[in-house]
C-alpha cells in the first residue's frame, strides 16, 4: 500500500509525534479523550520530506490526498469551503515533532473572499457581524500576504495604524465594519502592487499556498537557528494541521488566550495565563490590547471558566506533565486549540519534576528524563535581572561561549583587568582573541569579550574552565587596541565605558544591566542525587587548579579527566624559569632551568591531590607548542636577554626558530617528550614526589597517579616516553621505600592513535580521547579557524552544528568507537575517557555511553549537566 500522508484528528494519538508533529498528536490525543476540537486533519510530515525530495512542490497525488480529507472535513463539520451559505473557514497551521514556538508559520481565516464575504453578511442582519466578518477578512488578506507571498506584515500595520489614525480612534476594536471593509480592499490593493497580480479568492488556491508556505516555513532563517540552539535535525520535517476556525473574534462574548497549569518561571503548581475578549489568535500574545489575567474570567465567562479548569486538570493528569495550552471561547462556549508540555526555566523544571514526585504522577526515573541538561547551565551562573533586560536592546552577537551574565567596564588587556578589579572596579576584558598569558587578567574579569574565535578558542575553553561569562567571536566589532577602543553597531566604546554580555545567548548590550546572582534549590540536589542513583558512566573534571577543583567537586565530580599541566607555567614565578629552558643550549642547562620548576610543579600537584581527597587524577604532561611560552613584546624579550646573559639578537634568533607555520600540527605533545625527554622527567618527579607525600598524610586515601601522554600517534613513539615516564617514576618511588601505583596512559586525538589503538594498548594503560583534536585533525580543519566558514556549512546544509561543540558521531565518533574495541581486544580492562569539550555536552555523552567510554570529564560547571546527561542515558538505553 502507499503511504498514507493524511489523518483526521479521530484518527491520530499523542504516540504519533513523528508522523504528526506534537501540535497534531496532541490534537488528536484531545480528541480522543473527549474534548472540544474543531475537527480536522493533519498533513504528516513524511509529506514534508516529500515535498523537499520533489524539489519543493507538492506531488499531485499527495494534493489529491489533501482534497481528499478536505471533502471529509466538510462532511464532519457540515460546511464546505467556498460555499455561499455555509461557507468553511480553515486555519493552516505548522507544528513539527518537537514544538518550536513562533518559529514557523500559521494562517487562520483561510477560506474567504469577496463573495464569501458578501454571503456570510448576506446571511446574519447584525451589524456586529459585519465587522466580524471584515476583522477576519482584513487578518486573512494579512497572514496570507506575510506569510505565503513575504509581502511583509510592516506595510499591513502601516495601513492599520494609518486608519486609526484617520478615525481617531486608539485600538483595533474601535474600528468600525467600514473601517474594516477599507482596510480589506488596501490590503488587497497592496497585494497586488507588491506580488503583481491579484489576491486569490479561490479557497483551493488558497488552501494549496498556505499548504506550501508552511512546509517551506521549516526552512526559514529563525527555524533554522533555533534547530541548531535545540538538537533538532533538519531532516525532521513539519507537520501541517487544517482545521476549521472558531471565532474569539466574534464578538464580546467571545475571546482567545493561552494558559498554564503551572507557572512556567517558577514551576508553582496552579493555572496562570492571559485572555483577550473579542480576539483572535496571537492578539494575545502580541499585546494589541492588555489582556485579562486568566482567573478574571470566571466572572465574564463563568461557564466556558468552569469548563477550562477541568479540562487543564484532567490534561495536567493525562500528560503527567505540566500544560500550556491555547484555547478560543466563541459565543461563550470553549474550544481547545492546542495544548503541550509547556517550555519552562531550569528552576521551573526542577520543581515541577519534583512536584511531580510527590505527587505520585512520575517515577524518580522519568523526573530524571524530564529535564533538559543544557536548561542546568542558567542555574549554576548569573543572570540579568529580567526587568531589565526586557527593556534592553542588543548592540550585538557573538557565540554565547560560556554562560553566565556579566556588565562591568571596558578594559582592553589583561594587565588593566587586574589592575582595575585591584582598585574595586568591575571589569569585561574585550580582545581581539586570548591568549594563555591573559589568563590572570581574565579571572580578574566579570566576562571576556572576543571579537575572534569559536566555542572551542582560548577564551572559550578558559572561561568555561572557570566558571566565567564569555561571549565569543563577535565580527561585528572593529578594534584598535593601540588607542583603547572599538565600535559596534556605530557606537565608539571606550577604555572604562559599561557593557554588558550574555554568555548564554552571545547578546552584547550597551550599559549596565544588572545581574542577579545563581541560587541553587533543594530541587537540584534532589535530581541529581536521582541522576547518580541511574548512571553508569562516571564524570570527572577538566580542572588545572585547586580551586576549580574544588568547585568541580562541589557539583559533584569524581575525579580529574584532565589536568593541563601548561597552565602552571604561565604562573610568574615559574614563567622566567620556563623561558630559561627554552632558551638553553644544552641539556645541562635546561635541567637546571627545569630544576626551579620542580617545586612549584610538585606544589601544585600536591594541592590537586589534596582537593580531590583520594579521588582519581589524570595530569597531561606538556602540550603546546613552545612559541606560546616566548614573550612578544620589544620590553619583554629585551629583559629576557638581560636574565639569560644572552644579546638580545640571541635571544630573538631562539624565538624566531620556535616560528612554526603549522603549530597544531608542529612540535608539540610527546613530541616535545622526544626531543627534550628532561621536560618529562621533571614533570614525572613533580607528579611521583606530590603523589607520596599526599599518600603519607592520608593513609585511607588511595593515591593513584594517571600520567596522560598527549599528542600520540604511533606505539613506538608511546613506549619511547613511557620508559622515560616509568624510570624516573619508579626511581622516585624505590628512594621514598614506600609503595605506589601509578598509570601511564594516552590521549587518543590523531587519528593514527584511533587507527592502531590495539597497538597503543599494548603499553597504554589508559585511553582518553582528546576530541578538540582529534576532531580537527579527522576534519583537517582548525578549530580557530573553523568559524570564518561555518556558517556559510549551516546556509548550505553540510553542517547543522559546530563538530566541535557536538560531537560529529558519524566520523570522529566511528574512530572512537573503533579505538575503544580495538584498545579492549588487547587489554580487557584499559579504562576509556573523554576530555573534550564534547564531555559536557548531552548528545555526546550519551554517544559516550553507548559506545561504553568508563567516563566522561568536562568542565567544573559543565559536571551537573554530564551527571543528568549520563543519566538520562542509561535510563534510556534500558528502555
Ligand atoms: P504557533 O505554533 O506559533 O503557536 P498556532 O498554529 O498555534 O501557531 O496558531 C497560533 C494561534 O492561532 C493559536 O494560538 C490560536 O489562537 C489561533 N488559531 C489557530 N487555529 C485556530 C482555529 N482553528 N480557530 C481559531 N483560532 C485558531
Ligand atoms: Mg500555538
Ligand atoms: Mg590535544
Amino acid at each position: 500500500m502507499s503511504k498514507k500522508y493524511c489523518y483526521l484528528f479521530s484518527e491520530g494519538n499523542a504516540n504519533m509525534r513523528e508522523l504528526l508533529g506534537g501540535k497534531g498528536a496532541n490534537l488528536a490525543e484531545m480528541t480522543n479523550i473527549g474534548l472540544p476540537v474543531p475537527q480536522g486533519f493533519t498533513i504528516t510530515t513524511e509529506a514534508c520530506t516529500q515535498y523537499y525530495e520533489d524539489g519543493r512542490k507538492i506531488n499531485d497525488s499527495i494534493m489529491a490526498e489533501i482534497m481528499q480529507y478536505v471533502e471529509k472535513m466538510e462532511q464532519i463539520n457540515g460546511k464546505k469551503f467556498g460555499d455561499k451559505k455555509n461557507p468553511l473557514l480553515v486555519s493552516v497551521r505548522s507544528g513539527a515533532r518537537a514544538s518550536m514556538p513562533g518559529m514557523m508559520d500559521t494562517i487562520l481565516n483561510l477560506g474567504l473572499n469577496d463573495e464569501v464575504v458578501e454571503a456570510m453578511i448576506k446571511g446574519n442582519p447584525d451589524p456586529k457581524f459585519k465587522r466580524f466578518v471584515y476583522d477576519s477578512y482584513r487578518r486573512f488578506i494579512q497572514m496570507f500576504s506575510d506569510v505565503v507571498m513575504e509581502v511583509g506584515k510592516k506595510y499591513f500595520e502601516q495601513l492599520i495604524d494609518q486608519m486609526k489614525e484617520k478615525k481617531g480612534v486608539k485600538f483595533d476594536v474601535e474600528l468600525t465594519a467600514d473601517d474594516l471593509k477599507e482596510l480589506a480592499s488596501q490590503f488587497k490593493a497592496e497585494y497586488k502592487s507588491k506580488i503583481g497580480s491579484d489576491f486569490p479568492s479561490d479557497p483551493k488556491v488558497q488552501l494549496y499556498e498556505a499548504i506550501r508556505a508552511v512546509f517551506r516555513s521549516w526552512d526559514n532563517p529563525r527555524a533554522n537557528v533555533y534547530r541548531r540552539d535545540n538538537d533538532i535535525p533538519y531532516s525532521w520535517g513539519t507537520a501541517v494541521n487544517v482545521m476549521p476556525m472558531v471565532f474569539g473574534n466574534l464578538n464580546d462574548n467571545s475571546g482567545t488566550g493561552v494558559a498554564f497549569t503551572r507557572d512556567p518561571a517558577t514551576g508553582a503548581k496552579g493555572l496562570m495565563g492571559e485572555f483577550l475578549v473579542n480576539a483572535q489568535g496571537e492578539d494575545v500574545v502580541a499585546g494589541v490590547r492588555t489582556p485579562m489575567k486568566i482567573a478574571e474570567m470566571a466572572t465574564r465567562f463563568p461557564d466556558a471558566y468552569a469548563q477550562f479548569e477541568k479540562v487543564c486538570k484532567l490534561l495536567e493528569n493525562h500528560y503527567r506533565d505540566m500544560q500550556d495550552m491555547e484555547f478560543t471561547v466563541e459565543n461563550g462556549k470553549l474550544y481547545m486549540l492546542q495544548t503541550r508540555n509547556g517550555k519552562r526555566t531550569a528552576q521551573a523544571a526542577l520543581r515541577i519534576a519534583c512536584d511531580l514526585v510527590d505527587e505520585g504522577m512520575r517515577t524518580e526515573e522519568e523526573a530524571v528524563l524530564m529535564i533538559d541538561p543544557r536548561n542546568l547551565d542558567t542555574l549554576l551562573h548569573p543572570t540579568f535581572d529580567a526587568k531589565a533586560l526586557k527593556a534592553a536592546n542588543p548592540v550585538g552577537k557573538g557565540l554565547g561561549a560560556s554562560p553566565g551574565a556579566a556588565c562591568g567596564q571596558i578594559v582592553f588587556s589583561a594587565a588593566d583587568a587586574e589592575a582595575w578589579k585591584a582598585a574595586g572596579k568591575k571589569v569585561v576584558l574585550v580582545r581581539l582573541e586570548t591568549s594563555p598569558e591573559d589568563i590572570t587578567g581574565m579571572k580578574a574579569s566579570q566576562g571576556i569579550l572576543t571579537v575572534r574565535g569559536g566555542m572551542t578558542s582560548h577564551a572559550a575553553v578558559v572561561a568555561r574552565g572557570m566558571g566565567t561569562c564569555c561571549v565569543s567571536g563577535c565580527g561585528d566589532i572593529v578594534m584598535d587596541e593601540e588607542n583603547k577602543c572599538f565600535t559596534l553597531a556605530g557606537k565608539t566604546y571606550k577604555e572604562g565605558d559599561y557593557i554588558s554580555i550574555d554568555g548564554s545567548t552571545g547578546n552584547i548590550y550597551d550599559g549596565l544591566i544588572p545581574t542577579v546572582d545563581a541560587t541553587v534549590g533543594g530541587d537540584f540536589g534532589r535530581i541529581m542525587s536521582w541522576a547518580d542513583k541511574f548512571r553508569k558512566l562516571k564524570v570527572r573534571t577538566n580542572a588545572d587548579t585547586p580551586r576549580d577543583a574544588k568547585k568541580a567537586r562541589e557539583l559533584g565530580a569524581e575525579g580529574i579527566g584532565l589536568c593541563r599541566t601548561e597552565h602552571m607555567f604561565f604562573e610568574a614565578d615559574r614563567i622566567a624559569a620556563f623561558r630559561e629552558m627554552i632558551c638553553s643550549d644544552t641539556k645541562e642547562a635546561r635541567e637546571k632551568a627545569l630544576a626551579k620548576i620542580l617545586p612549584y610543579q610538585q606544589a601544585d600537584f600536591e594541592a590537586l591531590y589534596e582537593a580531590l581527597e583520594g579521588n582519581p587524577v589524570t595530569i597531561r604532561f606538556l602540550d603546546p607548542p613552545l612559541h606560546e611560552f616566548v614573550p612578544t613584546e620589544d620590553a619583554e624579550i629585551r629583559q629576557l636577554a638581560k636574565d639569560l646573559g644572552k644579546s638580545v639578537e640571541e635571544v630573538r634568533g631562539i624565538i624566531q626558530g620556535l616560528h612554526e607555520s603549522n603549530p597544531m600540527m608542529g612540535h608539540r605533545g610527546c613530541r616535545l617528550t622526544v626531543t627534550y625527554p628532561e621536560i618529562a622527567v621533571m614533570q614525572t618527579k613533580a607528579v611521583i614526589r606530590a603523589a607520596l607525600n599526599v599518600q603519607a598524610k592520608h593513609k585511607d586515601w588511595k593515591v593513584c597517579p594517571e600520567i596522560m601522554i598527549p599528542l600520540v600517534g604511533e606505539l613506538k613513539e608511546f613506549k619511547y616516553v613511557k620508559e622515560v615516564v616509568v624510570k624516573t617514576a619508579d626511581e622516585e618511588i624505590a628512594a621514598s621505600k614506600t609503595k605506589l601505583t601509578y598509570q601511564v596512559g594516552t590521549m587518543i586525538e590523531i587519528p593514527r592513535a584511533a587507527l592502531t589503538a590495539d597497538e597503543i594498548a599494548k603499553d597504554a594503560e589508559f585511553f582518553c580521547f582528546g576530541t578538540n583534536d582529534l576532531t580537527q585533525m579527522t576534519f583537517g580543519f582548525s578549530r580557530d579557524d573553523a568559524g570564518k566558514f561555518l556558517g556559510a556549512y549551516y546556509d548550505t546544509k553540510i553542517f547543522e552544528n559546530d563538530p566541535f561543540a557536538k560531537l560529529d558521531q558519524v566520523g570522529v565518533g566511528k574512530l572512537m568507537k573503533m579505538a575503544v574495541t580495538l584498545g579492549h581486544e588487547v587489554r580487557p580492562n584499559i579504562h576509556c575517557g573523554i576530555c573534550g569539550e564534547h564531555g559536557g555536552d548531552p548528545t555526546s555523552v550519551e554517544f559516550c555511553h553507548r559506545i561504553g567510554l568508563d567516563y566522561v570529564s568536562c568542565s567544573p560547571f559543565r559536571v551537573p549537566i554530564a551527571r543528568l546527561a549520563a543519566a538520562q542515558a542509561a535510563i534510556k538505553d534500558r528502555k
